[in-house]
């Protein structure tokens, strides 16, 4: 029987800071008590950039070359264009509603800024970055990069001309998301018109939240303002929006990986000895090289 995945809290953005000087990002977590640290599981890190204006710039902003191992990161851009390059020789650039998925694994260093010929002109910026948890087993697999543009993903138009979801990992009633996945997620992109509705089905002890991207909307009948992340309770699998407003609503779930979590600055393993190990092996180049 389908039971209501109740509410657990509604997040406002907490104070924002930069990421280099490009990304204005409101962490919802870890970093910000609002949830412990495994809540959201198998995603371990949100930040929030906000719709930010910023100005023309012949240096696009952004930040240099660092590096990651251990999880995925994964950039939703809602505004403005971002480029990425990584020292596994991949690149690329994200417009609106593209995301792109890096997956570290066993280290890469990577760099990310304001796409170029976007910062000459400046606007409006807006994204979602995740850092996603890999499990033990594939913490130390092979670096990989998808890129997954709008046009790729699966879309259910809503009923009563609502809107449409655009399913970019996991599977939204019967529609599949291009994105492959090292454990089971969810990512939808729901872009509702006022008054439309969606329902979603979700297993029960899978993490699940929404963050607003624009507009306002209820969820399960309760009031969701612009830039809140909604947080559900793991009792139930059913949880339903309606747009007060034209609206963008980012899904996110996934299986928790139930293993213990070590983070210390750009790594995420399982131990402290693998974290000394990360840094051991950055400073022997292990990571390879990515010009600056
Ligand atoms: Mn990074």
């Amino acid at each position: 029987m389908n039971t209501i995945k109740s509410i657990e809290n509604i997040f406002s953005p907490p104070t924002p800071h930069m990421v280099g000087d490009g990304f204005r990002v409101h962490n919802f977590f870890p970093g910000n008590g609002l949830m412990s640290i495994d809540r959201m599981s198998p995603f371990f890190l949100m930040d929030y950039g906000a719709k930010f204006h910023f100005p023309p710039s012949d240096k696009p902003r952004g930040v240099g070359v660092h590096p990651h191992r251990g999880f995925e990161t994964v950039t939703l851009a809602y505004k403005g264009k971002v480029a990425h390059h990584d020292s596994a020789g991949n690149s690329g650039i994200i417009g609106e509603g593209d995301v792109q998925w890096m997956t570290a694994a066993s280290g890469v260093l990577h760099k990310e800024y304001h796409e170029k010929e976007w910062s000459k002109m400046g606007g409006d910026f807006q994204m979602v970055q995740l850092w996603v948890n890999l499990p033990a087993k594939y913490k130390m697999s092979f670096p990989k990069y998808q890129a997954l543009e709008r046009s790729q993903f699966g879309q259910f138009h809503l009923a009563d001309n609502g809107g449409v979801a655009e399913v970019i990992a996991g599977k939204y009633k019967n529609v599949i998301g291009p994105a492959k996945t090292f454990t089971p997620i969810e990512m939808y992109t729901v872009r509702l018109n006022k008054g439309g509705k969606a329902d979603f089905t979700i297993p029960e002890n899978f993490n699940t939240s929404c963050v607003v991207i624009d507009g306002n909307i209820q969820v399960n009948s309760n009031l969701a303002k612009t830039n809140q992340l909604v947080l559900f309770n793991n009792d139930g699998t059913d949880f339903y929006l309606e747009a007060i407003e034209d609206a963008i609503v980012l899904i996110l779930s996934g299986e928790p990986i139930s293993e213990p979590i070590e983070s210390y600055g750009p790594f995420l393993m399982n131990t402290k000895q693998e974290i000394q190990q990360a840094y051991n092996d950055l400073y022997s180049g292990k990571f390879g090289y990515l010009e600056d």
